[in-house]
């Protein structure tokens, strides 16, 4: 897939989330239980490119890991610094990794070549290298590949550093300081960037049983061993970000469990600026959960900040700001630039494409008030900019994102975790031939203004189709694929009315052959999905709508009626036929649908059954109106 289609949010939001686990206090374990004597379990792992990095290179030194994916569980067998001699250390993408696992192997008794990407390779290492240096390790190169020569056992003196470049130098040396003899002072030689991800760095490593002294510039670690154990990982702040986000733009509410206020990770301020910014965000400070609320009458406001401590959420904030009434100035990310990707010129940029006014600043944008235009938005390989600028596309139409797939370096589902937020105004209606379907439906589109689809048409449409066509009844499945309908009043196929055409028996019968093959059904339901999708939900007549087209519809309902009032229906409906030819055929069909292999008719879990033998349509719409939940029925 080369761009996908962020199709708006058209209601307001009311969702609990699971986000994925934080990549940066993943990867710091990783290399915590690495080094620790003995078997430690990390629980609600993240599973990412960028994890995965460190896992493959935590593994290529020795360290023996066990993976479970489904349970988010990793368990390693930390090995003391004893690491294999001379590996070969793949970190991809994967800045952490790079930064982590240079001075890692600096205790390791032999020789490590270190490489990743073209885009990594291009990203500053100079000043740890230069630390390392200082510590008496010889490394070979001045930024990816490198060679890192180990066996440093002689540390004490204090090592010098710039902390305005990344902080990921620091986090680095940190990690591995208890493993060196003597341990390690470090004394910063500037500002800090990005220092809250330095105070989750120091928090793992208490977590493991090593203090970290810190006073102002100057850092100081013993030698000593981490205590190997369980750690238990909270959801990543800044993954987090894209869905707080969301319910800013759309409005309502978005909950995400396991996430405090409270937590050390720095991009959890994301959520006091859309405080700022006019959003409610619950969760006290000692709450294991954060929820974001806008009601959806009150406008949001532009703010200016200085992001400096949480600069991977300023695409974040830079998405939500077109949807302000004034505009929106980020201030201290200039850094930034050398993530990635340049993240305050390309965020300008694509604004920019997508027709907001942005003006590049050296050090932030600002971003003003405006209607977002169709665009396919530029990713740059980074991951951030694909899920911020989704942010802008739920906001606004024809927003397409370029590489979509960059994502997985921090959240591999992230598409799908953000369509799960969305709210359906969605009735599905599902139930046996006759029983009234058709009816009620219309009627009830009528009644809650939610347009309507009738399924059956498009199982019609592609019974009709092969029947021209011929061919065996197994290859329908290109009937299906390929056929531009249009169902509403009237049923139109490649332009030709088929209203009454897909009503005569040879086509009835039709229809229910080509909806038992699996290919059929795969083409339909992704088309009625994205109907749906498209309008924020519909009134949908079928056999598998609630089973499998919709099932998080908010209103289900099965309708039945008695053998006999159904025949007589059917019957009157088509006087040309006799009264047991009629019953004949839907007997035929009925078997048809409900022993079908393949998503066959049966009542969805929580569907309400309506009988509506003997009962007028007015009354089966008035209770099937008393089960919906949203506002303005
Ligand atoms: O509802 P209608 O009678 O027009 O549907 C024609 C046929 O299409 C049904 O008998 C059934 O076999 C099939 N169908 C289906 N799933 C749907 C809608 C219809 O299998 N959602």
């Amino acid at each position: 897939m080369t761009s996908y289609e962020v199709v708006p949010f058209r209601w307001p939001l009311d969702a609990t989330v699971r986000v994925p686990g934080s990549k940066s206090y993943t990867n710091r374990y990783l290399v915590i239980a690495a080094l620790a004597p003995g078997r430690s379990t990390l629980e609600g792992v993240l599973f990412s490119d960028d994890t995965e990095a460190m896992i493959d290179c935590v593994r290529a030194l020795g360290v023996a890991v066990r993976v479970d994916r489904a349970a988010r569980v990793v368990e390693l067998d930390g090995c003391d610094g004893q690491f294999r001699r001379d590996a070969t250390l793949n970190v991809r993408q994967s800045g952490t990794t790079a930064r982590f696992i240079t001075p890692l192997v600096a205790v390791g008794p032999g020789r490590y070549t270190i490489d990743g990407d073209p885009q990594m390779r291009a990203r500053p290492m100079g000043d740890l290298i230069d630390a390392l240096g200082q510590l008496g390790a010889r490394v070979e190169g001045g930024s990816l590949p490198l060679v890192v020569h180990g066996g440093v056992r002689r540390a004490g003196r204090v090592v010098r550093l710039p902390g305005n470049v990344s902080s990921q130098f620091l986090s680095g040396l940190l990690l591995s300081a208890p493993a060196f003899s003597g341990g390690m002072e470090i004394e910063l030689t500037t500002d800090l960037v990005s220092s809250s991800y330095v105070d989750l760095t120091i928090h793992a490593m208490a977590a493991a049983g090593v203090v970290v002294e810190r006073k102002g510039r100057f850092f100081s670690v013993a030698q000593q061993s981490y205590t190997p154990g369980t750690f238990a990982i909270e959801p990543d702040a800044s993954a987090a970000s894209y869905l707080f986000a969301a319910a800013a733009v759309v409005g309502g509410r978005v909950r995400v469990e396991g996430l405090g206020r409270h937590s050390k990770q720095g991009d959890v301020a994301f959520v006091e600026r859309l405080a700022a910014m006019g959003c409610e965000v619950r969760g006290h400070k000692d709450d294991d959960a954060i929820e974001v609320y806008r009601d959806p009458e009150v406008a949001l406001r532009g703010i200016e900040t200085n992001m400096g401590d949480c600069s991977d959420v300023a695409p974040t904030l830079a998405c939500v700001a077109p949807f302000a009434m004034t505009p929106t100035r980020v201030t201290g990310i200039g850094f930034s630039r050398q993530k990635e990707t340049d993240r305050v010129a390309n965020v300008v940029t694509e604004l920019r494409r997508c027709g907001v006014k942005a003006i590049e600043e050296a050090d932030g944008y600002i971003v003003h008030p405006g209607k977002p235009e169709s665009a396919t938005v530029e990713t740059y390989r980074d991951h951030r900019m694909a899920m911020a600028f989704a942010v802008l596309g739920i906001g606004s139409e024809g927003i397409r994102i370029a590489d979509p797939r960059c994502v997985a370096k921090t959240f591999p589902d992230f598409w799908e975790t953000l369509e799960s937020l969305r709210s359906l105004r969605a009735i599905a209606i599902d139930g046996v031939l006759g029983s009234g379907k058709t009816t009620v439906a219309r009627a009830l589109a009528a009644r809650t203004g939610l347009a309507y689809l009738d399924t059956g048409a498009m199982y019609r449409c592609v019974g009709l189709a092969w029947l021209r066509g011929g061919g065996f009844l197994e290859n329908s499945g290109r009937f299906a694929s390929g056929l531009r309908f249009d169902i509403s009043d009237r049923v139109m196929l490649e332009g030709e009315d088929v209203t009454e055409l897909i009503r005569t028996p040879d086509v009835s019968r039709a229809a229910s052959q080509v909806a038992t093959v699996a290919s059929v059904r795969e083409a339909l339901v992704a088309q009625q999905r994205a109907w749906a999708k498209r309008r924020g939900g519909g009134v949908l007549e079928g056999r598998d709508i609630a089973t499998v087209v919709l099932p998080s519809a908010p209103v289900k309902v099965f309708l039945t009626a008695s053998a006999g009032e159904r025949a007589r229906r059917r019957h009157s409906e088509a006087p040309g036929q006799s009264l047991d030819a009629v019953t004949a055929d839907l007997v035929w069909r009925d078997h048809n649908d409900s022993n079908r292999e393949v998503d066959p008719l049966q009542v969805a879990v929580g569907a309400v059954v309506i009988d509506t033998t003997g009962i007028t349509v007015d009354d089966v719409v008035a209770r099937i109106v008393s089960l919906v939940p949203w506002e303005n029925r």
